[in-house]
């Protein structure tokens, strides 16, 4: 067997010198996607080369091609950007390879998620009898949990959609609020539910729903199957839904609960922050991101539910030859994925590094660093267009045009990196602070940098 230590020492190497070259790069600067191409390109080799060889020819052609998203100035798309020990973590689960199908295939790796799972439940204050699938994404999260909502209150009225599927199934209404992220919708495309079955519930002036709303939709239609998707962290503004009333609203009309907190639900790690997702245990499912605020490496979620014999029905599948299924349910028992990464190492090593107080810290740094950026972008005289409640901030520079024009500068100097959205028909810049490196220096040199641009 040979031994691939100088190979794989350098690789690791790389990854630290790139991590340590962070602070410094420019973050972002617009790049011609097709030279990035040809550094890649060449014809499908006929013979093999050596491993230290592609090594290096990767480490060059990537580079030109880089964002430096894990760095302490990309305020873009809720990234974060993976703590040292996940980091580390990740680098020796890809070195164990191992199958995180179940207990057979890695005891270790459906241990890690076992124990990280409870810890993330303590930590967002989910009860502690639910379950947990370790998946890919926040979209693949609400998947599952949209999937265990499905099969439940169909069951409720005799209907088994795992084994029936959905053609003469009792119809299901989905209520949803109209601030929703895209990825519900589709996940309902997926599920078979369809876009057209949602029944929107306004949003109130920051994006959260709208109480008397939901219940006027509540009311509006007949009882029967009922999902209702709520929100905790609206992805322009951060506005999480009043998650106790409508719980509440929604369980006496019978109906499901799924929250889709990607980034929100971290608001309940601090007692700072907690009150924003107050009520949250009472819902039936979540859908939570660890490679967005939590800083866990790519690609990392979960799907927690009140009811784990749901999830398991909703996801789970036995074959003769799969030894070890059929028990408790574990790993692919409770996601999509059936041969899958043992994800859960980075995520009990990321929990272990930062401990209680060091994600409570990690909220409050990220909304005091937003509250920074909204305050020092107002007295340089540009409008917040949001409620900064959480990590989220959202300027106009003007009319719509004269903001892209300021995105796109900023974006294309590098100093920083921030995206444009589009909130309540006007186009903003949106700022999201989640990285777990960003210091109050680095929040003054970005704001610095748009000022100038934008002048
Ligand atoms: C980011 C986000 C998602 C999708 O998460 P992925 O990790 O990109 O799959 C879903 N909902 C909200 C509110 C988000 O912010």
């Amino acid at each position: 067997m040979e031994d691939h230590r100088a190979l794989f020492l350098r690789a690791a190497e790389h990854a630290a010198a790139y991590r340590r070259s962070l602070p410094g790069r420019p973050v972002a600067v617009p790049i011609d996607q097709a030279a990035v191409v040809d550094a890649f390109a060449g014809p499908l080799p006929r013979t093999p080369s050596p491993p230290e060889q592609v090594l290096a020819e990767l480490l060059a052609a990537a580079e030109p091609g880089l964002v430096a998203g894990a760095g302490p100035r990309y305020f873009g798309f809720v990234v974060g950007g993976a703590l040292p020990a996940a980091t580390a973590a990740e680098i020796v689960a890809t070195g164990w390879d191992q199958l995180a199908f179940n207990t057979v295939t890695s005891p270790a790796a459906m241990a890690a998620e076992t124990v990280a799972g409870g810890w993330l439940k303590e930590l967002l204050g989910i009860p502690g009898s639910a379950s947990v699938g370790f998946v890919t994404g926040c979209q693949a999260a609400n998947t599952v949990g949209l999937a265990a909502a499905r099969h439940k209150v169909l069951a409720d009225v005799g209907w088994d959609v795992e084994r029936r599927g959905l053609p003469g199934a009792p119809a299901i209404r989905v209520i949803a609020g109209a601030e929703r992220h895209g990825t519900v919708d589709r996940s309902l495309r997926l599920l078979g539910l369809g876009t057209d079955a949602v029944q929107p519930v306004a949003a109130d002036p920051n994006g959260a729903i709208d109480l008397g709303s939901l219940r006027a939709v509540l009311r509006s239609g007949a009882r029967g199957p009922t999902i209702v998707c709520l929100q905790a962290g609206n992805v322009n503004t951060g506005a999480c839904d009043p998650l106790r009333e409508a719980c509440d609203l929604v369980h006496r009309h019978g109906g499901w609960v799924h929250v889709d907190g990607a980034f929100g639900l971290w608001a309940a790690a601090s007692p700072r922050t907690r009150h924003l997702v107050d009520g949250l245990a009472a819902a039936d499912s979540w859908a939570c991101d660890g490679h967005k605020w939590l800083n866990l490496p790519y690609d990392s979620a979960f799907a927690f539910c009140a009811r784990p014999d749901t999830h398991a029905a909703a996801m789970s599948y036995t074959a003769a030859y799969l030894v070890g299924s059929g028990g408790e349910p574990v790993g692919a028992d409770l996601t999509a994925e059936s041969s899958r990464r043992a994800r859960g190492f980075a995520v009990w090593a990321g929990l272990r590094e930062l401990g209680r107080d060091g994600v409570a810290a990690l909220v409050d740094r990220c909304c005091a660093l937003a509250r920074r950026f909204a305050d020092g972008l107002t007295a340089a005289g540009f409008e917040v267009a949001n409620d900064v409640v959480l990590n989220q901030v959202l300027v106009g520079f003007g009319d719509d045009a004269r903001t892209d024009r300021v995105v796109a500068a900023v974006q294309a100097d590098g100093t920083c990196w921030a995206g444009g959205t589009t909130w309540r028909g006007r186009r903003l810049m949106r700022i999201s602070v989640s990285n777990a490196t960003t210091t109050e220096a680095d929040v003054d040199r970005s704001i610095a940098a748009i000022v100038r641009l934008a002048a």
